[in-house]
């Protein structure tokens, strides 16, 4: 099991690692702007194979790519944990760093390569995607 939370540890969470879908880097300007930094690195899981405990409010705006998105954060502390996509039903990208172990993600993609930004280059290693892979 996988367990990770907040800064201050209001919102925590479980999920089951072998259970979770791909890991990726995005490098879209809103993830730019929420992390404060380079990218945003995420991994994919079913809503029923996460369980999350406290209380969470999230922030809603259109994607660059017009997609529905969704992000859940701490209200105390501000940090972000989770991401929903609409158009993506039934699945969350949960934030790697707010894990208490992520050593295990193996990131497949960067996404949103064309708004890289030159101090947090696109991971060369794995596939790049301009934008979102899901409609590339
Ligand atoms: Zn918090
Ligand atoms: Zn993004």
């Amino acid at each position: 099991m996988i367990t990770g939370s907040c800064l201050c540890g209001q919102v925590s969470y479980q999920m089951d690692e072998s259970k979770s879908g791909s890991a990726f880097h995005c490098h879209c300007s809103d993830c730019k702007k929420v992390t404060g930094s380079g990218k945003a690195t995420v991994v994919e899981v079913s809503e029923k194979d996460i369980e999350i405990s406290g209380n969470f409010q999230t922030f809603e705006k259109l994607g660059s790519d017009g997609s529905h998105v969704k992000r859940a954060f701490c209200p105390i502390c501000g940090s972000q944990l989770f991401t929903f996509v609409l158009e993506n039903e039934g699945a969350l990208f949960v934030k790697a760093g707010t894990m208490d172990d992520s050593d295990w993600v193996r990131p497949v993609a960067s996404c949103w390569a064309a708004s890289v930004s030159p101090w947090s280059p696109a991971d060369e290693t794995t596939k790049t995607y301009a934008g979102n892979p899901l409609s590339a």
